[in-house]
């Protein structure tokens, strides 16, 4: 069969790249911003609505469907493009990191990890060849590698995890069976450039159609995550699409891009949703602020979103104030389409040679540029 995976660059500045990385569910222009849809679901939102704010790819977890309802499930309902009514490219991510999340419940060993369900604390057993064959089961476009994602300062820790990762990653690619599926392995090693090194190089030795950067936006410092990310750009080829697991606040696309990331994903700006909270250009807005009740003003008069274009701050707050679920609807869909529209802008500034203004002057206007990142809610599960 012939391969329906490629990645072309078409231009490129600096370290920053415009791409088109091709599925078997259409093309996917890089840089680019994936809406998570944990449990099949992008919450609030409809696919129409990620649809007609330009969401591209959509991020699955292979954990929580594993549990529930099950993979084989979504195999008996046509996989997770039919089950979830999506019909362009999904990725799935491995699982690693919520089964490592679980502290408290789970056991790992050289074979795999034995943990207990959050839903019902039943036991379960997952390997390298058991998650591939869920992801194949689930049958989305781009899959992940089982990795172990470990806490980014424990250096002993890392070193052990970044060889069990290796060793996953053989597993994984020798397991896989389906030649529909792009097979991404992650590069771990904390905040260890040498280890982070080692990393880059053993992962990029393999026959991997992708790279991932895990283990990032876990607690280190933004300085820490833009050094590893240096690193690994060094390594890395350049010709295979790179994605950065987990990361995306508006200044972590510009800076990963600008280090030659081409994919990002999040569960901030639904949980920002949830949380009342708007990211717009300039920073956040909390809706819910009294100063709001009377303004007839849109999030962001230059937001080209449905919310935007259609409601008033004022009726935002009113929403929210009354415990209505459109104010969650409404506010994940500006969120989402920010970081999916700015990661357009970012592709169109490259295509035209002029990111590094770009990049400064987004940054620049950024209230906080260096720490907006939600206070630890970037990566927990939505
Ligand atoms: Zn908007």
């Amino acid at each position: 069969m012939k391969n329906k995976f490629t990645f072309e660059i078409v231009s490129n500045q600096g370290r920053a790249r415009a791409g088109i990385l091709n599925t078997p569910h259409g093309p996917l222009l890089t840089p680019l911003f994936a809406p998570v849809g944990t449990q099949a679901a992008v919450k609030a939102t409809t696919a129409a609505q990620l649809k007609e704010l330009g969401a591209s790819l959509i991020l699955a977890n292979t954990y929580h469907l594993y549990l529930r309802p099950g993979d084989e499930l979504v195999a008996e309902m046509g996989g997770l493009h039919a089950f979830m009514n999506w019909d362009g490219p999904i990725l799935t991510d491995s699982g690693g990191y919520q089964v490592f999340s679980l502290a408290d419940s789970r056991r790992i060993d050289e074979e795999g990890v034995t943990f207990k369900s959050h839903i019902d604390g039943s036991l379960h057993r997952l390997t390298p060849e058991k998650v591939i064959s869920i992801e194949e089961n689930l049958g989305a476009d781009i899959i992940m590698a089982f990795d172990e994602c470990a806490s980014p300062y424990d250096r002993d820790y890392n070193e052990r995890a970044m060889k069990r990762t290796h060793a996953w990653a053989e597993r994984c690619l020798r397991a896989k069976t389906r030649r529909d599926q792009a097979l991404f392995g992650i590069v771990q090693g904390g905040v260890f450039p040498d280890l982070r090194r080692e990393s880059a190089t053993f992962i990029s030795s393999l026959n991997f159609e992708g790279h991932a950067i895990g283990g990032l936006s876990v607690g280190e410092t933004k300085a820490e995550m833009h050094a590893m990310l240096e690193v690994v750009d060094e390594v890395l080829p350049t010709q295979k699409p790179r994605y950065l697991m987990g990361v995306g606040t508006p200044q972590d696309l510009i800076n990963g891009v600008l280090r030659g990331v081409d994919i990002f994903d999040c569960v901030l700006p639904t949980r920002l949703a949830r949380h009342h909270a708007a990211m717009t250009r300039t920073g956040r807005l909390n809706l819910m602020n009294a100063g709001f009740a009377r303004d007839p003003n849109p999030i962001d008069d230059q937001c080209a979103c449905y919310t935007c274009r259609q409601f008033s701050r004022a009726y935002l707050r009113h929403l929210i104030v009354a415990r209505e679920i459109l104010a969650g609807t409404l506010l994940s869909i500006h969120n989402l389409f920010t970081l999916v529209n700015l990661a357009k802008e970012i592709r169109q500034a490259i295509s035209v040679g002029i990111f590094d203004q770009f990049a400064a002057d987004y940054l620049s206007r950024l209230e906080d540029p260096e720490n907006n990142d939600g206070a630890g809610l970037s990566r927990e599960a939505d």
